[in-house]
Order: C-alpha cells, then structure tokens, then sequence
C-alpha cells in the first residue's frame, strides 16, 4: 500500500521501490501459509494468516506533511535529546551521512 506524492517522476524507472520520495509505503500484507523447515522445504499451515503491516509512523507522515517517520513526533525528542548529548545537529550530520554514501 503505498501513497502517492505529486511529484515528477524521478526517471523512467521511477516506482513504488523508488527512494526519490514519490512514493511512500504505508504498509503491505504478508500472505502466511507455509512453514519453512530446517532442510528448507515448506509445510502448508493448519491456520494461514494475513499479517498486515500498517506502520502508525507512516500514516504521521501523510498527515504531519513530513518527509519522513524521523520527522514525525515518535522520533524527534529523541533525536533532540542525542543532539544535546553529541552536540551534534540532526539535519547536519544527515547531510554529511549522505554526501558519504554518494562518494562511496
Ligand atoms: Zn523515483
């Protein structure tokens, strides 16, 4: 289940596993019938059942208007606590995080 931002497409490969930020993932259903043994063959279940994951994080972020679960309410006063205790802000430390993992 995914929520669709109106933005561009990022490129002509440009789906729901996109990072661009297009698309957001709200949740997704597991279809649980088989139980995987040691040796790797499956055995069907005696109850098969549908988990569904429907993070509440997720949904903050549709209706806060935020970028991201990190931004929401759940995660801030943490990251505002590890700031005073690093000394360190958030948003810098993001950039340098992703200006290494571009360069890599
Ligand atoms: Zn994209």
């Amino acid at each position: 289940m995914f929520y669709v931002n109106d933005l561009t497409d990022c490129g002509e490969n440009c789906g729901p596993a996109c990072s661009c930020g297009k698309y957001v993932e709200l949740g997704n259903n597991v279809f649980m019938s088989n139980n995987k043994e040691t040796d790797g063959s499956l055995t069907e279940l005696k109850q098969k059942n549908i988990d569904v994951g429907l993070e509440f994080e997720r949904l903050l972020i549709l209706t806060n208007g935020l970028n991201n679960v990190y931004e929401t309410d759940l995660f801030t006063p943490i990251i505002n606590a590890l700031e005073r205790v690093t000394v360190q802000k958030y948003d810098e430390t993001k950039k340098k995080v992703l200006e290494l993992s571009l360069n890599t």
